[in-house]
């Protein structure tokens, strides 16, 4: 990615308490890039619409001038976007990732030291989530239909594709489609294996429900393990190759082999039913690194991990195509309605996003000086009201106070 000195980096402002941490990121986004390079570098913020802003003054909830934009300038940042009620839009952001092709949702977690965390050594936890961000049952093909259509529909099941089912369908019934393809599901797992490697972690798990849903979750596990062998043969070792040594020499051979590709820097593949991996994670942390899944475990692995270093409103997130470029880093929590203007929003969430396009943007001075204040800032205890009730002898800092004391630090 070649950045100009002077990028311009489109911003949507997002809905509910948007308003409240958008202009506050801004801000020690910029104070870290002065710190870092005085003047010979700067942020020129573009404000594009979408949400509710943009319906009141355009009629539209996504206009087609945002989405040229984001297309001009490759990266952005957007606040919150409620999902409008009727209007045909399921959903702004999935229409976004959809557009733009962003087929990666990135979400590192890494525990900030006096965080509040229910688990016994947040220390340990630094993981990397790559969730696939636009196939899967969120792909919005589903319907409700009535008796005929279900039998009908059952028919071309059974004698189109050779489906036989002993489920039974009431008059009514709903159904998804979950499409996951080869194209869509190594495209993100190669993404997460190079970022594995050039950031040399140890391991890749593919997280999966293969076991019950094979030729879809199963398949994505296949070529994952298909794509990891294939492409990158001197970089990693996978449990499937483990597995073979095992059957063909024995356990003995199979461990050195291991145990050989790990003192040798590769990168582990390896493979993890979802209810497993929820329950793995929580309990050893620090066995998983890199997670690469499809989307629906993914929305539920980012959020359980997000727990975990101390939620939502400190869990950053980017959505992003490493083949056109196009990557828009978001906080991964929604409007939050209920606390708009109440000064009790944590911006942690999309500050964290910001550090984490400055390193997509090769800033990464600017990146560690937002980085360091802001674990200062933990460390003192100074905080948010949603920290703040959790954390004995904190002291309740306003979201823009917060942003002001992260500046403090900078300086
Ligand atoms: P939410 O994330 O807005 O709120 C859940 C809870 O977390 C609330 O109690 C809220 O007060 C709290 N919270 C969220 N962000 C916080 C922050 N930064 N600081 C402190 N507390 C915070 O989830 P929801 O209520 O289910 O959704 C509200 C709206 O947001 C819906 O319209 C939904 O579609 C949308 N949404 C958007 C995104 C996005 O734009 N990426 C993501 C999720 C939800």
């Amino acid at each position: 990615l070649i950045v100009p000195d002077h990028p311009v980096i489109p911003f949507i402002e997002g809905d509910g308490i948007g308003k409240d941490i958008s202009i506050p990121c801004q801000k020690v986004i910029d104070a870290a890039v002065a710190k870092a390079y005085g003047g010979k570098r700067q942020i020129v913020w573009k404000e594009v619409l979408a949400g509710k802003k943009a319906f009141e003054q355009t009629g539209s909830y996504l206009p087609e001038e945002t989405m040229e934009d984001f297309k001009k300038y490759l990266v952005g940042i957007k606040g919150p976007l409620e999902t409008p009620v009727g209007g045909g839009i399921r959903s702004l952001n999935v229409a976004l990732r959809q557009t733009l092709d962003l087929y990666v949702c990135l979400r590192p977690v890494r525990w900030f030291k006096g965080v509040p965390s229910p688990i016994r050594y947040p220390s340990m936890v630094d993981m990397h989530i790559f969730r696939e961000n636009t196939e899967d049952i969120y792909a919005g093909i589903e319907f409700m239909t009535g008796e005929e259509k279900t039998k009908k529909f059952l028919d071309f099941l059974q004698n189109e594709m050779g489906i036989k089912t002993q489920i039974r369908f009431p008059e009514s019934s709903s159904f998804g489609v979950k499409p996951v393809s080869k194209d869509g599901s190594e495209r993100l797992i190669r993404a997460a294996i190079e970022y594995a490697i050039e950031r040399k972690l140890p391991s890749v798990t593919l997280v999966h429900k293969g076991n019950i849903m094979k030729f879809t979750e199963g398949a994505f596990k296949n070529y994952g393990y298909d794509l990891a062998e294939n492409e990158f043969a001197d970089q990693v070792f996978t449990w499937r190759q483990y597995q073979k040594i095992e059957k063909g020499k024995g356990q003995l051979d199979a461990k050195k082999a291991l145990e050989q590709a790990e003192s040798g820097g590769k990168v582990i593949i390896k493979d993890v039913i979802t209810d497993a991996f929820l329950q793995e994670s929580l309990l050893h942390p620090f066995d998983h690194s890199v997670i690469a899944t499809l989307n629906l475990n993914g929305d539920y692995v980012s959020d359980q991990l997000a727990a975990m270093v101390g939620g939502i409103g400190i869990s950053p997130g980017a959505n992003i195509n490493y083949n056109s470029g196009y990557a828009i880093f978001e906080a991964t929590h929604g409007t939050a309605p209920n606390i708009v203007g109440t000064g009790k929003a944590n911006p942690s969430s999309l500050i964290l996003s910001g550090v984490m396009m400055l390193e997509y943007m090769g800033w990464d001075e600017a990146a560690e000086h937002v980085f360091d204040a802001m674990e200062h800032a933990f460390a003192k205890r100074r905080v948010t009201s949603d920290l703040h009730a959790m954390m004995e002898g904190a002291t309740l800092l306003s979201t823009s106070e917060f942003a002001e004391e992260v500046i403090r630090n900078i300086h």
